[in-house]
């Protein structure tokens, strides 16, 4: 068969695969720098799964200063949403994530988008059909329905191979004529591979896996629109756009042993390749992958509603990626974190909203007041407009709320959230304070003479902590709050309790809660006359008990 005379035919007027190769040089990147790609479907939105894919990525080229390229794989149109494209990348611009090249954002081995690449996907399948490395097919899916049956029958494998590839036995002149009658065709690869033949391929995250060469004639360009499938148009824009490292969800991994043999149809060098793991979840004790349509969490808006800064679920990622991040994260270390392969994980990791919280308690202690402050400003201004007015309007009196045992050597580990902290700390702002009057568990015995008394003749704004302290203790004491514990276990008819019972009433009555940071603090920060108003309105309520 005379096969370049076959491809003129069926593809008259596309530019030669030398054409399109002297339009892509290749990179000059220093070595060892990684060329990597995010190649979504434009589904829209990013999920938790795909933004870990693509944080894996673009943070392996990143730091080995190559090049993070993003790639709209748009060749099967059945699957496209109306500004998916858009969608992508705002959630990566949100998760702060560089596209270096790509969609929308440009480069030189563009365009990014697959269905504006048909003639370079013309010209590599001319080239192959040119070599008789590719053949029409013509058969209709009944015929194609009707061979699956047959394949069943005989309890076959499925699929266009061997025998049963009909089409490759066309011969030039039966191809013209059915080109002449408008029969519609695909373009099937000619596979030279032997399906007894099993090879050993080293994946950089799964290691070693061992697959059977590929015996099947599979698509390469489609009938409707004369779009390639997803596995060619991904092998001839890898070699194209010089990918180095193909990272990708292991549901890929069947797929590998067709990849590598279309790079060596090809006849170019295929990429290296890295298999990650899927996001489980741990669903009441069944662990299943996380689901973009079942799961909340999955989804990066989730984050933001709640008020957890990206920063934080960029770090919860990083602990997902690599298992060695999060000892040296807590470690507080210095040195720079280097990612790498090996220590991905080879099974699914859990992903777990508990863990990621404890992430971002950690991650907001070591903020500065104004970090905070800041942060809180930019989240209540979309989802807590009333608490965006008291925060702005009390400016340093909140910054000096939110330093309260901040910016010490250990501080307080309690805000995972921007939301969190309206519930932290309501209780420093009057107009919630004063909104509700029920305090958590009064004791039948609190003494409202005691406080009173405490903050007339003892408590003053003056004191330094260890003063105040001093000062209370001997001021509980002398009312019959003793400071000795075991004196009061001994004999607890003879005391109205101990000094931690009158700081108990102390921070109720400042509170409403049993639980709070450190008293000394709030009192200073509230002032006399805040802490009159609650005295006032906590005596009251101990006359109704
Ligand atoms: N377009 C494929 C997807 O939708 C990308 C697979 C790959 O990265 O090679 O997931």
């Amino acid at each position: 068969m005379d096969y370049q005379k076959l491809a003129d035919l069926l593809f008259p007027d596309v530019p030669t695969r030398e054409e399109i190769e002297a339009r892509y040089p290749k990179r000059c990147l220093k070595e060892g720098a990684m060329v990597t790609r995010f190649a979504p479907s434009p589904t829209g939105f990013v999920h938790m799964g795909s933004l870990l894919t693509a944080y894996i990525n673009s943070l392996m080229s990143s730091q080995s200063g190559g090049i993070f390229l993003l790639r709209i794989e748009d060749t099967d149109q059945k699957r496209e949403v109306e500004n998916g494209t858009e969608g992508i990348i705002r959630d990566l611009e949100n998760y702060e994530i560089t596209i270096d090249e790509g969609a929308m954002v440009g480069g030189n081995y563009g365009p990014y988008i697959q269905s504006m690449r048909k003639e370079i996907y013309l010209a590599f399948v001319k080239d192959l059909v040119a070599k008789g490395l590719a053949y029409p097919c013509f058969c209709t899916p009944q015929e194609l329905e009707e061979l699956r049956q047959i394949q069943e029958i005989n309890k076959e494998r499925i699929g266009y191979f061997g025998s049963y590839s009909k089409c490759k036995k066309l011969s030039l002149s039966e191809i013209e004529e059915k080109l002449k009658s408008g029969l519609s065709f695909v373009i099937r690869l000619n596979s030279q591979g032997d399906f007894s033949k099993q090879h050993t391929y080293y994946d950089l995250v799964k290691g070693e896996v061992h697959y059977f060469e590929n015996d099947m004639d599979i698509v390469l360009l489609k009938s409707d629109n004369g779009l390639p499938t997803y596995h060619f148009a991904h092998a001839v824009d890898d070699y194209l756009m010089g990918t180095t490292h193909v990272i990708r969800g292991d549901e890929w991994l069947s797929s590998l042993p067709v990849h590598l043999q279309l790079f060596e149809t090809l006849g170019v060098e295929p990429p290296k390749y890295a298999h990650i793991s899927p996001v489980m979840k741990n669903d009441q004790g069944t662990i299943r992958k996380l689901s973009k349509r079942k799961d909340p969490e999955a989804s990066v808006n989730y984050y933001q509603e709640l008020g957890i800064p990206v920063e934080v679920v960029k770090l919860y990622l990083k602990t997902l990626i690599n298992t060695n991040f999060e000892e040296w994260y807590l470690s507080d270390s210095s040195e720079e974190f280097l990612f790498s392969f090996d220590k991905m994980p080879t099974s699914g990791s859990l992903f777990d909203v508990e863990k990621l919280k404890s992430i971002s308690r950690e991650y907001f202690s070591r903020l500065s007041k104004e970090e905070v402050y800041q942060g809180l400003v930019e989240y209540t201004k979309k989802y807590d407009p009333e608490f965006f007015e008291i925060i702005t309007e009390q400016k340093d009196y909140t910054l000096a709320v939110l330093n309260i045992e901040r910016e010490i050597e250990k501080p307080r580990k309690d805000i995972s959230s921007y939301s969190d902290i309206k519930q932290l700390f309501y209780y420093m702002y009057d107009c919630f304070f004063f909104s509700d009057h029920t305090y958590e568990e009064v004791a039948k015995d609190y003494d409202p003479a005691g406080l009173r008394e405490y903050f007339q003749t003892t408590y003053t704004t003056e004191d330094s902590e260890e003063e105040w302290f001093g000062k209370l203790k001997e001021f509980a004491s002398n009312y019959g709050y003793t400071p000795n514990r075991k004196e009061y276990k001994a004999n607890p008819e003879n005391f109205k309790g101990t000094t931690a019972k009158f700081c108990e009433m102390i921070r109720l009555m400042l509170t409403k809660s049993n639980q709070s940071p450190n008293l000394y603090d709030i009192l200073k920060l509230l002032g006399p006359e805040r802490i009159e108003k609650r005295l006032n309105l906590f005596i009251e309520y101990l006359q109704t008990k």
